[in-house]
């Protein structure tokens, strides 16, 4: 059994290239193989949000505080709010991110493919943010 206590870890500031905006990302397990279980606590600051990207073995995310928004590609925009799942299947181009005035975290839960867990594309645009 492995203690990991808090402030072991300190918080990571997620990369301009697949986000928008201020995000922290708090590790809370990177299991070593054979485990490829990744979960990470994200915050996003109001107005912040990920790229467009994909996950090879989909995406559990599970809100703690805040309003967010989450879209798949083609589908409806979702209000996230504290209690709140949502499972992205595999493939599924998504983003998600905080609302335009509020902050929001969520608990993200993915395993790795070849130790990637994500596939980045272009960045969410103010225009696809903002659309309703
Ligand atoms: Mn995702």
């Amino acid at each position: 059994m492995k203690h990991i206590p808090n402030g072991a870890r300190p918080s990571k500031k997620a990369p301009e290239s697949d986000f928008t905006g201020t995000v922290w990302q708090d590790a809370i397990n990177d299991a070593p193989a054979p485990a490829r279980v990744r979960v990470v606590k994200v915050r996003f600051e109001p107005g912040a949000r990920t790229a467009w990207h994909t996950h090879p073995f989909g995406q559990t995310l599970y809100c703690i505080e805040g309003l967010g928004l989450a879209r798949s590609e083609g589908g409806p925009l979702i209000e996230l709010r504290p209690g709140d799942t949502i499972w992205i299947p595999p493939g599924e181009k998504h983003w998600h991110g905080a609302s335009p005035t509020t902050s929001m975290t969520h608990i993200a839960v993915h395993e790795t493919l070849d130790g990637k867990a994500a596939d980045w594309m272009e960045k969410v645009s103010d225009a696809e943010y903002s659309a309703s």
